[in-house]
């Protein structure tokens, strides 16, 4: 395998490696281990070219660094991407990988990402020791969607409660866009807790199925962005709060499971400007990775820690709603700034 360093201004280290026998093309970033090793999930991808997928991997993996900090799970934040339409995958690639992640002797930690599975992630593990997210019955933390569904929803009443006083769902509106693994999840527990909810999914079955088990609204994307409500709660995919989207939305908080929702740092800014509180994706949706971060626990995974963490999510949006008082600025502003004191405090103790 041909292993090369790129260097980086502001990363640890970001390594490119090429192997030729399984075909494994990829890139792992290690944005910061200042608070813990930088645990990052493992993302399959057809990119263009190795440039589009060096940028991802450099977004993504401070983004984890973010999310990680607020969240306080002890973890810094890293990322790796694989150049592969996931259609091709296969046991060799992923042992190239498990040897590729290997090399960074636990300073990067991988877990399951978009196109990856618990049983990618097994092949994984019989090459590196540094695997989180493996099944329940290995004594790993399972499946995170439950647990940043819960952290959503613990996130999103804190946003309504902020907005309205009072943290109570009855009769609130909520549109869903993206009803998979997070969004069902999210969906079951707002209507439990007395909300009204309208969803939309490419996948149509995905709604019918909530529409007959809770007796929730289909509505089209369109009508799911611009309909009058209390809540957006993005869980599809990101980038959808744009210069397009946001002066047409009609609800009063954005607040959602999706990773990165704003298309650039300035439309937070603009929801603001249109009076819309927006809870920012990596605050709202650090569920899983509190779950997954519990693995690495001395004692090893607990569903009581990793509960008790999650519940501290809306502590962390009051926190940011207290800077945006303060400060005048953007949540979205906010929890970057949150973020970078958390760490910078890291830095120095
Ligand atoms: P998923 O693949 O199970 O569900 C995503 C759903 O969105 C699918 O049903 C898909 O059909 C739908 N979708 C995609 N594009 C759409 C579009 N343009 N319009 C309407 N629907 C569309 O994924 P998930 O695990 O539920 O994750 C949802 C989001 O939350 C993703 O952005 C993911 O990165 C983020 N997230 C997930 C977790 C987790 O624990 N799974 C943790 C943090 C963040």
């Amino acid at each position: 395998m041909d292993i090369k360093e790129i260097p980086v201004d502001g990363y640890e280290k970001v390594m490119h490696a090429r192997d030729t026998q399984s075909g494994l093309n990829a890139f792992i970033a290690v944005h910061s281990t200042v608070l813990g090793p930088a645990l990052g999930g493992l993302r399959i991808w057809p990119y263009e070219s190795e440039d589009e997928a060096l940028t991802d991997v450099l977004r993504l993996a401070r983004g984890m660094t973010y999310k990680s900090a607020i969240a306080h799970t002890g973890l810094g934040g890293g990322k790796s991407v694989v150049l592969l339409d996931p259609r091709y995958k296969t046991e060799a690639l992923f042992k190239a990988m498990g040897r590729f992640i290997d090399r960074f002797e636990g300073t990067y930690i991988t877990a399951e990402d978009v196109n990856t599975t618990i049983e990618d992630l097994e092949v994984v593990a019989t090459q590196t020791r540094y695997v989180t997210g493996l099944s329940r019955e290995s004594g790993s933390s399972g499946n995170p969607s439950p647990y940043t569904a819960h952290g959503c929803f613990l996130g999103i009443k804190a946003c309504i409660e902020r907005v309205f006083g009072s943290d109570s769902l009855t009769g609130r509106k909520v549109a869903i866009l993206g009803t998979g693994a997070v969004g069902s999840a999210l969906v079951r527990k707002l209507v439990a807790d007395g909300a009204e909810v309208w969803a939309n999914d490419l996948r149509e079955d995905r709604v019918q199925a909530l529409v007959d088990e809770l007796g929730i609204h289909s509505a089209s994307k369109d009508e799911v962005l611009t309909m009058e409500c209390d809540v957006l709660a993005p869980c599809a995919l990101g980038g959808v709060l744009n210069d397009d989207t946001i002066p047409k939305l009609g609800c009063k908080i954005v607040a959602g499971a999706a990773n990165n929702q704003l298309l650039a740092r300035r439309h937070g800014d603009d929801l603001r400007a249109r009076g819309i509180l927006y809870a920012p994706d990596f605050v709202i949706n650090a569920g899983g990775i509190i779950n997954v971060g519990c693995e690495l626990l001395p004692g090893g995974y607990n569903e009581e820690v990793s509960l008790s963490m999650i519940r501290r999510i809306p502590q962390a949006l009051h926190e940011i709603f207290d800077i945006v008082d303060r400060e005048d600025v953007s949540t979205a502003s906010a929890a970057y700034q949150l973020a970078e004191t958390i760490v910078a405090a890291g830095k120095v103790a």
